[in-house]
Parts: C-alpha cells; structure tokens; sequence
C-alpha cells in the first residue's frame, strides 16, 4: 500500500539530503517533488495546495539546528503536517449507564459496512462490551442472511425484521435495552451511488433513532472520491467519523489523506482484511510513518526531539544567567513566552513572572500575549536591549507600530523595569528565600 507515494516522497527527500544548507529555493525544488507524490497518490488538489503551504512556511522559517542534517528537519516538518492533516483522533466508543449507545453505520453499497459492522462488535465486545447487531439494510439482497452468518460466527446477537429499515432500528435499539445489551450497531442500507432515496432513509433513521453516533465506511480504493463522498454524508448526516476499509489492497493514500481535508471529519478506524478481526484504530502517527515509508523516520523524529529539548534547556540556562548578571533584555523575556506558548502550555503565559502583571483581569492570555509581542516587535534592536532610551517620540512610534497607545507602551516598559528587578533580586536567592517571598 502507498508505494507511489512513499516511493515519490523518498525521492524528493532524497534531493533534499546532503545539500548542507536548506534555502528557501531548495526548499521550494524539494516540495514541488512532495506536491506530485502527493497528486499521484490522489490526494485531493486543495488538500495538497494547504500542506505544501503549511510545510513550506514552517520550513523557511526554522532554524538550522546546527547537529542535524537539514533534510532530516524537513523530512520531520513533512511527518508532523501529515499527523496534523489526518489528525487528532478520539476513538473512544462511548458508554451510558441508562440505555445502550447506538452507532449508525452508513455507506456505499460494497464499502464494506457489513463486514464492519461485525468488526466493530468483536472490537466492542473483546473490550468487554455487550454489542447487539441490527441488520437494517434491506436493500442489498442477501444482506440481512449475512450479518446472521457473521452474527453467529462471533457470537453476537443480531436482530432483523422485514418491516422497513426505520422500524427496523427501532425495534432493534428497544430490544437491546430489553436484553441488556450497551451498545447497538445499525447495518443501514447503501446505494451503488449517493441519491436522495437513500439519503432521506438515512435521515428518517437518524432523526427518530438518534444515534450516539453517526459513521460512514468507506473503501479507500476509491481514493480521493471518498472525500466527496464523506462530504455528502456528512451535509445530510453529520458525521462523527469514518472508517477506512480495504486499506489492506493497493489503495493509494488519497482517501487517508483527503477526507479529514475536506470535511473535517476524523478517520476514527481501518479495515485491513475481509476476516472480522481486521479491523485497527487509526493512528494518524502510524499512518504518516507508513505514508512516508521511511526506515529511519522513527530515529530522526527521536533525534530531532532530543535535541529540541537540549536546546530549550541550554536556553533556560542561558536566560538563568542573564536574569543573574542583570542583562536581561525585552528579547529575552519575548523569546521566554514564545517558549512557553511552544510548549503547548497557554496557561502558563498568565503565570509567568511578568506576564500575569501584564494581563488586564478577564483578557485571554493568548490576546494579551499577541498585543506584548506586537509592542516588543515594534520596537527598535537597540530600544529591546535598553528600554530606557524610550522617551516620548520613540514611544508614539511604537505604538503607532503596534496599535495601542502610548500610554500603555510607558506602562509596559515600566513593568517590565520592575519584573527585571524583581527576577534580580529573587536570582541571587535561596529556594528557600524564593519560596518565602513568593508565599509571602
Ligand atoms: P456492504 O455492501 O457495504 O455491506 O459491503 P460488505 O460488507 O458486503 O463488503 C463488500 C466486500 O468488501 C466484501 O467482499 C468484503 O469482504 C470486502 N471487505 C470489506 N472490508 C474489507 C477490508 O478491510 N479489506 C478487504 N480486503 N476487503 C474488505
């Protein structure tokens, strides 16, 4: 699976090997061969413009880590768009005390739903579950015999009627609860093709059954047309996931690729084989890696991590020591925030010492951080190394640069004074002593 892909992806990161020095042209020359891996492998047009875009950005804009060879850093950029494109995923099925939680599987006619719908139930019940099977697809002959067979192969009950698919659903989520079964999965009816008889039965179900959830099979062969069939379902639907089937043939990576793009909808499992075991949560990790079939890539994710870490703690160390020698400038303090926001912990931009001053009560860290990086960025190099050369015409500047007034360009070089001295003073310190006069 995903040769093509892989194998034009290789190629273009190959290029990229061995260059020393990324530039921006390089760079360029290296993504247009990612773009048309990308194309033949039927991943959607628009979805591929976003990646390439993000990628490129991301990649002009790094740094050299100095111990690691450029194409390594993209080929990590590369991989972490692609888990961003396909992700986050919550597979979670989820559970209710009073009444069984019904999932609605929908599709095409030969996506697969069937043969899922059992996947799913030998998944749900090695978890410990009590899965009941209802066969709604009255459409497909032979459906309703085959989720018997299946039913009785793995030891799940399921239940049919030859009413109609809506009655069907009902009846069978009232006997679940009756025979205290906590989950319930609806086999509903495909059409060879979306049409509007199909859709409105859909719809019927969904709104007088009201499923927990609502996910849509789909045979990843199909490539990036599953994207616009995920889109379709999900128009008339509104879908909770989808679940990828045949990934196990020579799809092409479009479908993995496409449909989270284009409907925003989650790809929350896959289907690997015709037996019923065959079934995998979708991981986007996993699949990236797959996706860009390199052997190594594990090793150059770890590595480059590694030395992410190492160098933000050479940072600290360096910041440490400014904040003790009293050289602590407005770059500095700017460059401590965009590390703590990288770090993923907004919360702690408020906590930071100077930065909790520096928010008005109510305003939400992240506005505040955006207008404090604005001031500093409006400033000159030799104003962020001595703020105290600001006087009242450098002052109307920046803030003008900035958008905000004066005033509160005075206001924050004032506080930042303050917290300087404070870091000072609390540097030459104890942790005892700090302890004491933080708590007062
Ligand atoms: P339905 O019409 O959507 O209910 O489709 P079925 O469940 O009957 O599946 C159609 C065909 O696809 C059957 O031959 C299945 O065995 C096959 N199938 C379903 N899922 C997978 C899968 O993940 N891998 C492979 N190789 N075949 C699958």
């Amino acid at each position: 699976m995903f040769e093509g892909i892989t194998r034009g992806l290789s190629d273009a990161l190959k290029k990229l090997r061995g260059r020393g020095r990324l530039t921006a042209d390089n760079i360029r020359e290296g993504l247009r061969e990612v773009r048309r891996a990308l194309l033949e492998a039927d991943v959607n047009f628009t979805v591929v413009n976003d990646f390439i875009g993000k990628v490129e950005t991301k990649a002009v804009g790094q740094d050299v880590l100095a111990r690691i060879d450029p194409s390594e850093q993209i080929i990590k950029i590369v991989y972490d768009e692609l888990v961003a494109l396909m992700g986050p995923v919550d597979h979670k099925i989820p559970q209710r005390g009073d009444r069984p939680v019904v999932l609605m599987l929908c599709g095409l006619q030969g996506s697969g739903k069937t043969t899922t719908s059992a996947k799913l139930a030998v998944t749900l019940k090695a978890a410990g579950r009590k899965p009941m099977l209802v066969a709604a697809d009255l459409q497909r002959p032979g459906a309703v015999e085959q989720l018997q067979t299946l039913g009785t192969q793995i030891g799940v009950p399921v239940y049919s009627e030859r009413t109609n698919p809506v009655e069907t659903c009902k009846n069978g989520v009232a006997e679940a609860k009756k025979t205290l079964c906590d989950v319930v999965i609806l086999d509903t009816a495909g059409r060879l093709q979306i049409d509007d008889a199909l859709m409105n039965e859909l719809k019927q179900i969904d709104r007088l059954v009201k499923p927990d959830q609502v996910l849509l099979v789909v045979d990843a062969m199909i490539g990036q047309e599953a994207a616009n069939v995920a889109k379709a379902f999900n128009d008339a639907l509104e879908l909770n996931g989808c679940i990828l089937t045949k990934l196990d043939g020579d799809a092409r990576g479009g479908a993995a690729l496409s449909i989270k793009g284009v409907t925003g909808v989650q790809i929350k499992f896959i289907g690997t084989g015709e037996k019923v075991d065959k079934l995998d949560e979708f991981v986007p990790e996993r699949m990236a890696g797959r996706i860009m079939g390199q052997g190594d890539l594990m090793g150059i994710v770890g590595k480059i991590a590694e030395i992410q870490k190492d160098i933000s703690q050479e940072e600290i160390q360096k910041q440490q020591e400014k904040i003790e020698k009293g050289t602590f400038t407005l770059d500095d303090f700017r460059k401590q925030f965009e590390q703590i926001a990288k770090m993923g912990m907004k919360d702690l931009i408020g906590a930071m010492p100077g930065m909790s001053e520096m928010i008005p009560a109510g305003e939400d860290p992240e506005v505040a951080l955006k207008r404090v990086q604005g001031m500093i960025d409006s400033m000159t190099k030799k104003e962020r190394k001595d703020p105290d050369i600001i006087d009242n015409s450098r002052r109307r500047r920046i803030a003008a640069g900035s958008g905000v007034e004066p005033a509160e360009i005075k206001q924050f070089v004032h506080q930042f004074d303050q917290v300087r001295a404070i870091m000072k003073q609390m540097a030459s310190m104890s942790m005892w002593q700090r302890l004491k006069m933080v708590s007062g």
